[in-house]
């Protein structure tokens, strides 16, 4: 014999009930069907008595809204009139007393611990009562008869011996062939009083098991509405996915860890028996689902499954030395359990100075009221310090047989934690080495699940998860070029580029799902509105794990965000060059902070666009090598400026072409001042190694200081007359075969940038268009110096640098 057990989630709506209708009827009979209340209703039974204890009239509402569910449900699967009007007239018996039972509370201001259990068992009462007219011939047996608890301790237990004795009675005239058997679920009798209880939220899932064990049946399905017990609870999880197998400890670990998919005591009694459990979905029934049993079959995966409890306070009684106090386990573990409080995470230092304990914050306050009781003699005398207790945890356990044949597992966890900046409060490891739990802030529940999820379950493919701030030329490119590549990355490299946010100056789009790359204008357009706090807020809000921040812009505000983002495990790709060439103290703040945090902080694309010269001065340098010397023709604006400029071309006009073509910034005096040629020197001698900052890069002006301090219109109109003095100076150079170059050199201690001209043997002379150049010399370059040369500028080769910068996070 089966027993089936449909939850709430199953008999939610008509359709659903349909669904159970025709699971049962394909079912071989005898069979036992355990029915929930109708999805939520137990939730607003509960909220109704406490309407009407608090004196809230409108707890009468929230019955009328029950009384609507249940009456329009039968109304749509009933058909027959009589049968239709004979089930109405059952379940306004029911209400009405409901109804009454409610309105004594009304009247009381009171509600009794007895009254709420008889309050709640309603839900299945109704819920049965509508069943046992949907479901063919079905007989309907009321578990008030035979299941049953006693007080113990102020709680409510199972009677066990008498419930599986009056089960066995019970069920015998109905064990013939081709009968149902249907049970609401959830409630029971006191053995004493006869008064009705409960068997606790998600009770009905401990009926059904009861019955499996005290018949013998040959296996408990659990109907639910998701496809199995799933690798992590799927509501945080969206790539979680069934597992085929578990043994009973596997599940009992993850149940105790909060996985809701079955109520915990419900394990044990099939458990002794050795009957399996088939987890199932009402909604898909022809899917495989999850079975439990002894032993489970294990796929490749060293872990089976995660679960949290996001809701986890930590207690911690501590001494200096607790060597000479005895029996402190002892004492605090009766203390705990004479009050009923459950522990669920318990994690001692081997030096014996301390014990912390995890516990709901429901039961935080009273456990800490013990504890105190507990050790109050110690604690005045000083001999142990005052209990404390921290709130706002979450429990995290990774579950798993496996574990215990495979080593590296608590390595990889607790590495792929630490990579993506979330910190450990407290582990704990079992003793069967199949529960490896720890606890951390509550914040990154769901960060630490997905990342471990990805890091054990998804290990086929990496994902990375990117900012894109900033869509003007570059940010356009670049989201562009990963249209352009994320099929083939994903191919080739098994990495997923998903871009989870997307920011302009004013409005930003942030989406865990990801944001189509290729169609993203309208929906940035439709976005929120942001400034700058709400951009930091909305990135480190969304807690999202392997995540990097992009900046595409050329702001000052968004540079001052990277440290944040550094402390919540974000790295940062920057085009941007106001962080990297800031002051040196910032420089180097941010660069410690990222380093601290296991994060990057790249910013290969603040010098020659797409060229290689950042890493190749870190490779350098990493390997041991000295930077003696730089030398470079580093503004790809300058370098189109003098390149152009001829005896058609007048001075004035090259700059507005460059102006025009993108290259130089919108405001040319940053390229013309030498500004963005210093600000690139400074990056790349700090990256070399030496603690430089902007004003002390000597700077010769070539163009005459008012130009810089009247307004843009000023500038261009009076640019022109400089027009001659140019075209004389370069009739000159002409003649003597030689080229302006603005070139950038660190040596010795010197840090200059100036216009100079170099002779046809120079290795400047020939630098085409916008093109960079640098020559580094180190102590193994010496005589002949390490050259690279190319684009120095444009959108295309900087969003391809800042993509690289990227790529090398993924680390493929
Ligand atoms: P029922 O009403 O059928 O008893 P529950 O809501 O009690 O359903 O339990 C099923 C729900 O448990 C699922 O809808 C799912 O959201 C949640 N859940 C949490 N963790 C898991 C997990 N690891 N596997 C499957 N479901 C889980
Ligand atoms: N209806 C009860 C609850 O919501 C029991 C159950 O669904 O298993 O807790
Ligand atoms: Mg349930």
């Amino acid at each position: 014999m089966k027993v089936l057990k449909f939850g709430g989630t199953s008999v939610g709506t008509a359709e659903s009930i349909l669904s159970v209708k025709s699971i049962v009827a394909a079912a071989e009979k005898p069979v036992v069907v355990v029915v929930s209340a109708l999805g939520g209703v137990t939730d607003a039974l509960l909220e109704a008595a406490a309407r009407a204890e608090a004196g809230e009239p409108d707890y009468r509402a929230r019955l009328d809204a029950l009384r609507t569910r249940h009456l329009g449900l039968v109304d749509r699967l009933v058909a027959d009139k009589a049968e239709k009007d004979s089930l109405k007239d059952r379940i306004e018996a029911l209400l009405g007393r409901l109804c009454d039972l409610c309105r004594g509370v009304f009247l009381l201001r009171d509600l009794s611990e007895r009254v709420r259990d008889e309050i709640a068992s309603f839900g299945e009462r109704l819920s049965a009562t509508i069943l046992a007219s949907v479901l063919d011939d079905a007989v309907l047996l009321d578990p008030l008869r035979f299941i049953k608890t006693v007080q113990h301790g102020g709680r409510t237990e199972l009677d066990s011996e008498l419930t599986a004795t009056l089960i066995q009675g019970t069920f015998q005239a109905y064990a013939a062939p081709g009968t149902v058997a249907l049970v609401p679920g959830f409630i029971a009798t006191d053995t004493e009083s006869g008064r009705i209880t409960t068997l606790g939220r998600g009770g009905s899932d401990y009926t059904a098991s009861l019955i499996a064990a005290a018949l013998d049946a040959e296996l408990l399905e659990i109907w639910t509405d998701v496809d199995g017990f799933m690798t992590a609870d799927p509501r945080i999880i969206q790539t979680s996915y069934p597992i085929d197998e578990l043994s009973y400890a596997e599940a009992m670990e993850l149940c105790n860890f909060g996985a809701k998919v079955i109520y915990p005591p419900s394990l044990y009694p099939v458990f002794r028996k050795d009957i399996p459990i088939r987890i199932l979905n009402t909604f898909n029934p022809g899917a495989p689902g999850t079975l439990i049993q002894r032993e489970a079959r294990h796929g490749s995966a060293p872990i089976a499954g995660i679960a949290s409890i996001g809701d986890t306070c930590l207690l911690t009684v501590s001494a200096p030395s607790m060597v000479d106090i005895i029996g402190v386990d002892s004492r605090i573990f009766s203390a705990l359990a004479a009050a009923g409080i459950s522990i669920f995470f318990v994690c001692q230092s081997s030096s014996e100075t301390g014990i912390s304990l995890g516990v709901r914050s429901a039961d935080a306050e009273r456990a800490l009221e013990l504890l105190s009781a507990t050790f109050a003699r110690e604690i005045a005398e000083g001999s142990m310090h005052p209990v404390a207790l921290e709130r706002g945890l979450s429990t995290v356990a990774v579950v798993g047989e496996n574990m215990r044949h495979k080593t590296g597992v608590a390595g990889k966890l607790f590495s792929t934690l630490g990579r993506n900046g979330i910190s450990i409060i407290a582990i704990a490891q079992g003793e069967t080495k199949s529960n490896i739990s720890f606890v951390v802030e509550q914040q990154f529940t769901r960060k630490a699940l997905n990342v471990i999820h990805d890091s054990f379950f998804l290990s086929e493919y990496q994902e990375l998860n990117l900012f894109v701030c900033g869509v003007g030329t570059v940010g356009a490119k670049l989201l562009e070029q990963i249209a352009g590549q994320s099929e083939k990355l994903m191919k080739e490299r098994n990495l997923k580029i998903n871009i989870v946010g997307i920011a302009r100056s004013t409005k930003g789009i942030f989406d865990r799902a990801g944001i189509d790359p290729k169609n993203y204008r309208d929906r940035l357009e439709n976005g929120i509105p942001l400034d700058i706090d709400k951009l930091r807020d909305e990135v480190i809000g969304m807690n999202i794990f392997n995540s990097v921040f992009v900046d595409c812009t050329a702001s000052f505000e968004v540079a001052t965000l990277y440290e944040a983002f550094f402390n919540h495990g974000i790295s940062v790709v920057a085009a941007n060059k106001v962080a990297a060439s800031s002051d040196y103290g910032t420089y180097h703040k941010l660069k410690e902070t990222a380093m601290r945090h296991g994060v990057k902080f790249l910013f290969e694309t603040n010098v020659g666009a797409g060229l290689p010269i950042i890493n190749t001065i870190n490779d350098l340098c990493n390997s041991g090598d000295r930077i003696e010397k730089i030398e470079a023709v580093l503004s790809g604006t300058l370098n189109f400026i003098f390149n152009t400029i001829s005896a058609d071309v007048p001075f004035s006009e090259t700059v507005r072409r460059a102006k025009e073509e993108g290259y130089s910034e919108p405001d040319p005096r940053i390229d013309l001042s030498g500004k963005d040629v210093i600000r690139k020197l400074v990056i790349l001698s700090r990256e070399a190694g030496y603690k430089v900052n902007q004003e002390d890069v000597q700077a010769e002006p070539f163009i005459p200081k008012e130009f810089f301090e009247c307004s843009l219109e000023e500038f261009w109109a009076k640019l022109p007359s400089l027009d001659a003095g140019f075209e004389a100076r370069r009739k000159e150079l002409e003649a003597r075969d030689e080229r302006w170059r603005y070139v950038a050199k660190m040596e010795d201690g010197k840090y200059t940038v100036s216009l100079r001209t170099v002779g046809n043997h120079h290795s400047f002379y020939v630098l085409d268009g916008s093109n960079n150049i640098i020559l580094i010399t180190t102590e193994r370059y010496h005589k002949h110096p390490m050259l690279i040369q190319g684009y120095g500028a444009g959108a295309g080769v900087t969003a391809a640098g800042v993509f690289a910068d990227i790529m090398s996070i993924a680390n493929i």
